[in-house]
Formats: structure tokens, C-alpha cells, sequence
């Protein structure tokens, strides 16, 4: 009998928590605390500009792990996209296109520079942006498109960079949940002009807090550069003749963080394997259960699976609750229904960000075009209410009873409805 119903729960063992810090991480933290710098940025115009040894050996170790020109660290993916969507130069009132399927500060530091996010809707096999409505959304004022890598498989990058040449737009990769992906042989976040990446906790590597900006474009890593670390106060310095968006922040990496992050990337294939081996085993194992859509891979990619996406079909659907319910109860904490579509954010419905009036949109969207109203992004929507859910995969290092044990509990909530 299901657990739910007042059966035995199938799993009664705990799962393991997901842990990447070890001995490494001890001794590169030693390391630094005995150098007695735990942060050598200044913000004035000298070589410290740039950060210490730490920081200086993560971007270049960094830029060479992802094949890249350029890697500046910074002190989380949220910092790494204000950093990315003021160095391209937006200027307020622009337009930014993202996905309703992402973290919230994907679309938030676009406003941080007071332009405007616009939600395309996505595709249901990646759940990543779709291209046909990024090109539905484009009016004379975008200037961008933020690309989320959700749950670990690249977006359709080769079409959403081909719409950007055609309109002349900057693509930023928001990588935080990819990293080590690939997509057509190349690193997923390295693709668009900017890649941004995460360091944080929950992520598959981390160093408390973190992120890294990756670009080939020498003048975009430059003032990537200067927004991490007070832009401001060089430019006169330097003699600066472009200072748009020179409003600089205090985005720095300290040196304890860095030389964790060290560590961390050189664990990053093998812990990216394990986790692509988990799934890989889960898939398999689930394969063949009616109504149940497991992670597509598509051709040319690798799937670094943050997050283990399933979708239901037919009769199914009208099922999720109860699953949802009964497979949780059977023991497995980690399974989630739906996903937060971000544009459905009070911030978005009440158009309220800065002050209480409605800025930026009460001045820079005055036709009031722009619409985050239930129904913009139909597919994202439909997914959310009805047939999306998924399991937390980086949340747990899975070993081969915990494996076997996930297979059974879904088998056992199956076989309930197939008697059903
Ligand atoms: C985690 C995450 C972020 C935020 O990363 P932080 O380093 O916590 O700022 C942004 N976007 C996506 C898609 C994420 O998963």
C-alpha cells in the first residue's frame, strides 16, 4: 500500500547531502589566511585593481578550463549579470529579453540599469527559451537577450545567436546551472557574448558565494572589469572617454573564496560525471513508465542535470498532485511540482521596482506595451499548473542504494495506478 495512504514508506534510509568541500578546500584556505591576505583588490587605478594571486589564478585557470579569452570572477552569478547587462551598454527604457523559466535575478539586474524585461516563452523538451517567440518579442528598443542553461541542457543557441545577428543584439548566457555542459562541442555560457556562472552553495560547485563572467570580447571584459570594483573612481585615472554605465559596485571575490573556487573547478568534471551518471542510471531505470517524459538530451549536447526534469502525459496529468504526494511520501523529499514562472513575480504584476510609482516603467514604457499579464507565455504556464515536475539533483550525492531506491518508489506509486 502506498505510504501515502498509510502504507509503509518504501526508503527509510536518509539520502546523503551533496558535499564537494574537503581537504583540498582546508588547505587552500590555509594557504591564504597564512599569507594574511584575504582580499588584495584596490579601487583606485593600480595593478590591484584586478584582485590577488587567488583571484588572478581563478580566472586564468577559469578561462582555460572553459576555452575562453576572458574570466573575471565576481562575488555571485547575480553580480556577474548586472556586471554583463551594464557592460553592453544598456541604456534606460531598453528592452531585455528572458525566460519566465529561470532564477528571479535573471530578469531583476536587467532592471538594476532601468531597462525593462520582456518574457518570451519557452519549448517544453529543454525548457529553455523558445526561439520563434524571442523573435515574436523583439521591438525596436531590445537590446539583449538574457539566456538562461536551465536545469543543466544549453538553449537553442545556435538559433537565438542567429536572431541576435539578425537584430543586432548581445546574448548573456546565464550558465549558473551548466556549468561544464556542452553544446556543439563548445562549454555552455561561452557561446553568447557574455557567459555568467555560480559559485553558490546550492550549485555543483561553489564557494559559499561566487560567480564568473566569461567573454571573448576584450573591450566587455574590461568593463565587466571596472563595474565589479568601483568603475567610477578610475575613470579620470584612465582617462576614460566612454563611461556609460560606469556606476561601479563592490562585486569583488575575496581570496579565501577564490582559492576554494581553485579547487572546486578541478573537481568539476568529476563531480559533473557523477551527477550525468545518476542520471543516465534514473533515466534507464524510469524508462517505460506510461505517461512519464524523462530529461530529453538533445544532438551536439550534454545535460550537467541541476535539476531532473519530467513532464506527464495523458491521463497523467490530472494525476500530478496525488503523485507528487504519494512518491514524496514513499520518501523521496526532493521532488517538486511545477516551476516558478518568474513574470508572475508581484515585482512584474504590480510593475513595481524602484520607489512606489511604477519606475522604470511609468517613464520609459509609456504605451505600457509591455505585458507580464497570465497568458504572455502560455507554454511556460501550462507546464507550471499542469504536467512539469522534478527532482532536486544536486541536492543529494546519490549512491547505488539510493539510486535503486529512487527507481522502486516510482515503479511502486506507478504500479498503484496501473491497479487503480
Ligand atoms: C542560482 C542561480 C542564479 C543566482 O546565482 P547566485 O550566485 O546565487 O547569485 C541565477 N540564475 C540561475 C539560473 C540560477 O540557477
Amino acid at each position: 500500500m502506498l505510504a501515502l495512504l498509510g502504507g509503509e514508506p518504501a526508503i527509510t534510509f536518509k539520502f546523503n547531502p551533496y558535499v564537494t568541500i574537503g581537504n583540498e578546500e582546508e588547505l587552500a584556505c590555509l594557504r591564504v589566511l597564512r599569507s594574511g591576505s584575504l582580499s588584495a583588490f584596490y579601487g583606485s587605478d593600480c595593478k590591484e585593481f584586478y584582485g590577488g594571486r587567488e583571484v588572478l589564478a581563478l580566472e586564468s585557470e577559469w578561462a582555460d578550463y572553459f576555452q575562453v579569452e576572458h574570466a573575471i570572477s565576481v562575488n555571485s552569478n547575480t553580480s556577474g549579470l548586472i556586471c554583463a547587462l551594464g557592460a553592453i551598454g544598456l541604456e534606460p527604457g531598453d528592452e531585455v529579453i528572458v525566460s519566465p523559466w529561470t532564477m528571479c535575478a535573471s530578469a531583476t539586474s536587467i532592471l538594476v540599469w532601468n531597462a525593462l524585461p520582456v518574457f518570451a516563452d519557452i519549448e517544453p523538451e529543454t525548457f529553455n527559451l523558445d526561439p520563434i517567440s524571442i523573435e515574436n518579442k523583439i521591438t525596436k528598443k531590445t537590446k539583449a537577450i538574457v539566456v538562461p542553461d536551465i536545469f543543466g541542457h544549453s538553449a537553442n543557441l545556435l538559433e537565438i545567436m542567429a536572431i541576435a545577428k539578425k537584430y543586432n543584439l548581445f546574448v548573456i548566457e546565464d550558465a549558473a546551472q551548466a556549468p561544464g555542459a556542452l553544446y556543439m562541442g563548445r562549454a555552455v555560457g561561452t557561446v553568447g557574448d557574455i557567459g555568467v556562472y555560480s559559485l553558490n552553495y546550492h550549485k555543483h560547485i561553489h564557494s559559499g558565494e561566487g560567480g564568473v563572467c566569461v567573454t571573448n570580447h576584450p573591450d566587455l571584459a574590461e568593463k565587466i572589469r571596472l563595474i565589479r570594483n568601483h568603475a567610477e573612481a578610475v575613470v579620470s585615472e584612465r582617462k576614460l572617454k566612454n563611461i556609460t554605465n560606469m556606476v561601479g559596485f563592490n562585486f569583488r571575490l575575496t581570496e579565501l573564496q577564490a582559492a576554494i573556487a581553485r579547487e572546486q573547478l578541478r573537481k568539476l568534471s568529476r563531480l559533473l560525471k557523477k551527477k550525468q551518471d545518476e542520471a543516465q542510471y534514473l533515466i534507464s531505470g524510469l524508462n517505460g513508465l506510461p505517461g512519464l517524459r524523462l530529461p530529453v538530451i538533445k544532438k551536439d549536447c550534454t545535460h550537467a542535470f541541476y535539476l531532473f526534469p519530467m513532464i506527464l502525459g495523458g491521463s497523467y496529468v490530472k494525476k500530478r498532485e496525488f503523485l507528487v504526494k504519494a512518491l514524496r511520501a514513499e520518501g523521496l523529499p526532493f521532488i517538486s511540482e511545477g516551476y516558478a514562472n518568474i513574470h508572475l513575480l508581484e515585482i512584474f504584476q504590480r510593475k513595481i521596482a524602484y520607489g512606489s510609482n511604477g519606475f522604470p516603467w511609468n517613464v520609459y514604457d509609456i504605451d505600457h506595451h509591455i505585458d507580464y499579464q497570465r497568458g504572455t507565455c502560455p507554454v511556460a504556464e501550462d507546464l507550471h499548473a499542469n504536467s512539469f515536475f522534478s527532482m532536486e539533483h544536486c541536492l543529494f550525492d546519490y549512491d547505488q542504494r539510493a539510486l535503486d531506491g529512487i527507481v522502486s518508489v516510482f515503479k511502486k506509486v506507478w504500479q498503484y495506478f496501473d491497479e487503480g
